[in-house]
């Protein structure tokens, strides 16, 4: 068994990434200086330690919230539970959710939060405690608030955590009647949104389809078009990876290889993500799952034959040592920064083709906007028009019917008479959003012959959207 040894991938400097990425796209655009100087730095950064009493022992807990860019609000950004949480990631992770956002028009500023904790080796207990502490230090410094700033989850936090935060804040205000939008990613029972917890998967499956329906781009990477048959590594099999499997392997693709921090499996004929995570629930881990061969180290994986990689672990997971080893045709970037800039020269140079994470795994970010919109207008989506759009596709029916002459089978009725439930208005609109977001990125690339990749042309088209905005707001005239 090879256990990931996560110090020393994270000696990068990440947010210096994101800076470059930033530069290399600035100098396609006409902004004065100044401009592009508002629009690459964080805001704010607030970096706390706090006291939680745990077993009766006083533990200090060191944490961050930094806002990006406010030249929207709220702020949006998910929050991070990991030992390995620093300033550095913090800042990055909170650059990227600004870009991202502008490029899927969300219109929200970017923000990232972190705290300094595992929570693989900490009781439900001190997670509680250390969570309502968060928000509370939080709220103290006016960093969270329907209008202010939304955390959402991230890795090593979900829909539990965001009830704890919603509960504390609630507390802090009981008159605010859209208190309940402080955060997103809520459990459904508790003000959150059908679709939220696949959004960031189902995106990555949106984004990667909707490449691969492109006959020229589909082309250009030696592929057929479509999802189906195409063979697919997933690393990390958490939210977005399970969830991104998932969809992919629905859609007829193969699952070949799966990795995970305790190993990878592999077996060419494909893998059922479902039953693999059922396992990897009841055994701890995917080593030794009896349906596949294990691999003597887990970032072997990243190296193997096939059509698709989705790295959706953490950031730098493939790197100058390792791009040159990597046969993926592409690489769909569903973790934030997976791929070093150093990485992605090489593997540009190969004709891989990446699909930037400020771009893929944006599914998270507008599936938590459209629960946003939901807490603030208090109502669920569909339950004003969806009777109303059954009783109008009945009189369809029925009009068809008498026309013709003829009836219909029960089967197409139901599939004509059905109104939207809120899970298909969210899978739509989600669907919507990643398919105009790939093509307004294309067409940048495409158009401008000089930009060198997506990612750039990703950065250009939402630097020049967040301008726009502080254009609009007489900033900068
Ligand atoms: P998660 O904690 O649910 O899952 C991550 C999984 O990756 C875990 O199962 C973990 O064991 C595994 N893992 C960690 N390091 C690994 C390694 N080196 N090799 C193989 N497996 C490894 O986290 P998540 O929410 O799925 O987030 C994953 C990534 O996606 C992060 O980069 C996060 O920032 C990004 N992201 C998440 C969301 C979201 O909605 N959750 C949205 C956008 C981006």
């Amino acid at each position: 068994m090879t256990v990931v040894n996560l110090k020393e991938q994270r000696e990068h400097s990440f947010f210096n990434d994101v800076l470059q990425y930033f530069d290399r796209a600035a100098v396609f655009l006409e902004y004065p200086q100044g401009m592009l100087d508002q629009i690459k730095y964080c805001n704010s950064v607030y970096r706390m330690r706090f006291p939680v009493k745990v077993k009766d022992k006083i533990e200090v807990i060191e944490a961050y919230r930094v806002e990006h860019s406010h030249h929207k609000l709220p702020t949006k950004g998910g929050i991070r539970f990991s030992k390995f949480v620093n300033q550095d990631e913090v800042m990055a992770l909170a650059a990227l959710m600004t870009f991202k956002c502008a490029l899927v028009d969300v219109p929200f500023g970017g923000a990232k939060g972190g705290v300094k904790v595992s929570p693989r080796r900490s009781s439900k207990e001190k997670l509680e405690k250390i969570t309502r502490r968060y928000t509370v230090e939080l709220i103290k410094k006016n960093m969270i608030g329907p209008g202010i700033d939304v955390p959402a989850p991230d890795y090593g936090t979900g829909a539990r955590e965001m009830a704890w935060m919603s509960d504390t804040y609630s507390a802090f205000h009981p008159t605010d009647l859209d208190a309940i939008a402080c955060v997103t990613g809520k459990p459904l029972g508790h003000g959150g949104i059908q679709g939220r917890t696949e959004a960031t998967g189902l995106g990555v499956f949106y984004g990667v389809k909707e490449v691969l329906n492109v006959p020229e781009d589909a082309k250009k990477m030696g592929l057929t078009t479509g999802i189906e048959g195409k063979s697919i590594v997933i690393q990390g099999l958490g939210n977005v990876g399970f969830w991104a499997a998932k969809f992919f392997h629905d859609a007829g693709a193969r699952i070949v290889a799966i990795a995970e921090l305790d190993g990878a499996i592999y077996n060419k004929d494909g893998l059922d993500p479902e039953d693999v995570f059922r396992y990897k629930r009841e055994n701890n881990g995917i080593l030794d799952y009896p349906k596949a061969k294990n691999l003597a180290n887990t970032n072997e994986a990243l190296e193997l034959e096939c059509d698709i990689l989705i790295p959706a672990a953490l950031e730098n997971q493939i790197h100058s040592k390792n791009a040159h080893k990597i046969k993926a045709k592409i690489i769909g970037e569903a973790a934030n920064g997976p791929v070093t800039p150093e990485a992605e020269k090489i593997l540009l140079e190969k004709g891989v083709y990446i699909l930037p994470d400020i771009y893929l795994n944006a599914g998270g970010v507008t599936v938590s906007y459209f629960e946003w919109l939901k807490n603030i207008s208090h109502v669920r989506f569909g339950r004003l028009g969806k009777r109303y759009e059954m009783q109008m596709n009945r009189n369809i029916t029925q009009t068809i019917e008498q026309a013709s002459g003829s009836k219909l089978t029960k089967f197409q009725k139901d599939l004509i008479e059905r109104g939207a439930e809120e899970k298909d208005l969210v899978y739509s609109g989600l669907e919507e959003t990643m398919i105009t977001a790939y093509h307004q990125m294309r067409e940048t690339f495409k158009e401008h012959k000089k930009i060198p990749d997506l990612r750039t042309s990703a950065f250009v088209v939402s630097i020049n959207k967040i301008a726009v905005s502080y254009e609009n707001l007489g900033i900068f005239p």
